[in-house]
C-alpha cells in the first residue's frame, strides 16, 4: 500500500513529483483501477500522484473534425 499522496496543481509540479519519487510512484486520476491493483499487490507503490487537479489535462473538444482529449493548453 501507499504511504503518501501528492496532489500537484500544475503539469511541471506533477513532473517534478514523478522525478522525485520515481518507480515507487503511480499516477492516479480517480483510482478505480489503481486501488484495485494496489490491493492485489500488482506493483509496489509508496506514493500516489493524484492528477485530478491538473486543469491542463481536463476537457474534451471537437474542432474542425478533430477531437482533442486533455493535453497541454486545454481548458
Ligand atoms: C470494478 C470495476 C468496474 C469497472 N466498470 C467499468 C465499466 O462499467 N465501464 C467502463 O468503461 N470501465 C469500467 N471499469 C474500468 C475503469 O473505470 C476505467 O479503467 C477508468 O479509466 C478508470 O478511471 P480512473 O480515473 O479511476 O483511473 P485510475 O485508476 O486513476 O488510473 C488508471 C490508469 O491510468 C494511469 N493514469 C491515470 N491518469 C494518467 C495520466 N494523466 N497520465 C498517465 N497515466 C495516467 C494510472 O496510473 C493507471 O495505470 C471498471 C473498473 C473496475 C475496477
Amino acid at each position: 500500500m501507499w504511504s503518501k499522496v501528492v496532489r500537484p496543481t500544475s503539469v511541471p509540479e506533477a513532473l517534478a513529483a514523478l522525478a522525485a519519487h520515481g518507480a515507487s510512484a503511480r499516477i492516479v486520476a480517480g483510482g478505480t483501477d489503481v486501488l484495485v491493483e494496489l490491493q492485489r499487490g500488482v506493483k509496489p507503490t509508496s506514493t500516489l500522484i493524484d492528477v485530478s487537479a491538473l486543469r491542463e489535462l481536463k476537457g474534451v473538444t471537437s474542432t474542425g473534425g478533430v477531437v482533442t482529449i486533455g493535453g497541454p493548453g486545454d481548458p
